[in-house]
């Protein structure tokens, strides 16, 4: 068998050898926290780009089953920001040098929702002088609308495929076409011809799922060729169907843990790409997020939706920063970042190396 230290030094793996790295103990994974830390700063450095997330509304069409804000949840009210207070968002990101904001919203695809986003996206982009780079995150559309979008400012979007095996998601989906696996596969290939910056990721800790599946998931980033990577722990809500599964569930500190080795060894397979530090992962460790960028990540989404409707934006139990606002929430950001030993890129977009890298080897 090879020595953990050869594994280490590989750029490719097996699916044998990611099962292996996926459960790593005490010296073993200080080793692997350790090559991943040293291979971000040989190829990203170590900035950490903000984004700054606003989560516009929590209206949604669909109803995946381990999502607090899906439409079958007569418990949460409905909200849509408004114009004004997205905008105003997006002035305070512009103002602080935060480089690009993310709006993040429940899937709708009406005309009406398409328009506003198309809107939204322009005011952005006239606010900042074009500076602020804008990512989307608002769930499967049609090219038509991608590539609207992409037109009207938006430079990246974020689309995870929530699972890679086709089986585990029909199992945490409703049985519909909205929640098609194929048409989530396709969406992503739609990203990349409409030319975004794409990026996915997976819920880690699900009930049902396997350390070989996480195996396959990261295998499954590095086939695609993604740009951009933001994965977490699963965390259940009580209004959602797979609560009913939560004694499948290893404790949140393990789910956690294995969040921690997935992004180190995505750090080691994909070099050059982006990888977030989930939000996910500070509703278990307060700390959750500057562990992620000490072994590999190197994008953190702090937190500016207005307030009054953060509590109404629960994708799962214990979400943090309910009530903090934005300026505090950057402050004790920023402390903790450089603490956990980076410096944080302000009023840069910080791209996706890979999306460039990716670019050349296609021309040549
Ligand atoms: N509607 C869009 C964007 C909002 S949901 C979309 O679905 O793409 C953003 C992400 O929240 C989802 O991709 C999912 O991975 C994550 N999420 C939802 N419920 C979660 C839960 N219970 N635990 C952890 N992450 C969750
Ligand atoms: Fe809607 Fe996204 Fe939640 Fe699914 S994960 S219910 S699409 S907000």
């Amino acid at each position: 068998m090879k020595s953990l230290k050869d594994i280490l030094t590989q750029s490719s793996f097996s699916r044998d050898e990611l099962v292996r790295l996926l459960g790593l103990e005490g010296e073993e994974r200080t080793q692997l926290f350790h090559r991943a830390s040293e291979v971000k700063n040989e190829t990203v450095g170590n900035k950490v780009y903000f984004r700054g997330l606003i989560e516009f509304s929590n209206i949604c069409s669909k109803d995946c089953f381990y999502c607090g804000i899906r439409k079958s949840n007569k418990n949460v009210l409905r909200y849509e920001a408004s114009d004004e207070e997205i905008l105003a968002a997006c002035d305070f990101a512009f103002k602080n040098q935060f480089g690009s904001v993310v709006l993040q919203s429940g899937e709708l695809s009406s005309p009406a929702f398409v328009d506003r986003v198309d809107r939204l996206l322009k005011s952005i982009k006239e606010l900042s002088n074009n500076e602020l780079g804008v990512t989307l995150s608002c769930g499967e559309q049609t090219k038509e609308t991608y590539l609207r979008w992409r037109e009207s400012g938006a430079h990246r979007y974020l689309l995870r495929i929530e699972s890679s095996n086709k089986e585990l998601y029909q199992k945490i989906h409703p049985d519909d076409s909205l929640h098609a696996f194929d048409k989530r596969l396709e969406a992503l290939s739609l990203l990349k011809a409409c030319d975004y910056q794409v990026g996915t990721g997976v819920m880690i800790g699900l009930p049902f799922q396997t350390t070989e599946n996480l195996a396959d998931d990261l295998l499954f980033f590095k086939k695609i060729d993604i740009d951009m990577v933001g994965m977490g722990p699963y965390i259940e809500h009580e209004d959602t169907p797979l609560y009913g599964h939560r004694q499948l569930l290893t404790s949140k500190q393990e789910r956690f843990d294995l969040a921690l080795r997935m992004v180190a060894i995505l750090r080691l397979l994909m070099p050059d790409i982006n990888i977030a530090a989930a939000t996910a992962l500070q509703a278990i460790d307060p700390a959750g997020r500057e562990k992620a960028l000490k072994v590999g990540a190197n994008v953190i989404m702090p937190n500016l939706t207005p307030c009054d409707y953060r509590k109404e934006y629960q994708l799962y139990e214990d979400k943090p920063c309910l009530d903090e606002d934005a300026e505090l929430c950057r402050n004790c950001l920023e402390a903790r970042i450089e603490v956990a030993g980076s410096k944080v890129a302000y009023g840069e977009w910080g791209d996706s190396k890979h999306y460039f890298n990716r670019k050349i080897v296609k021309q040549s």
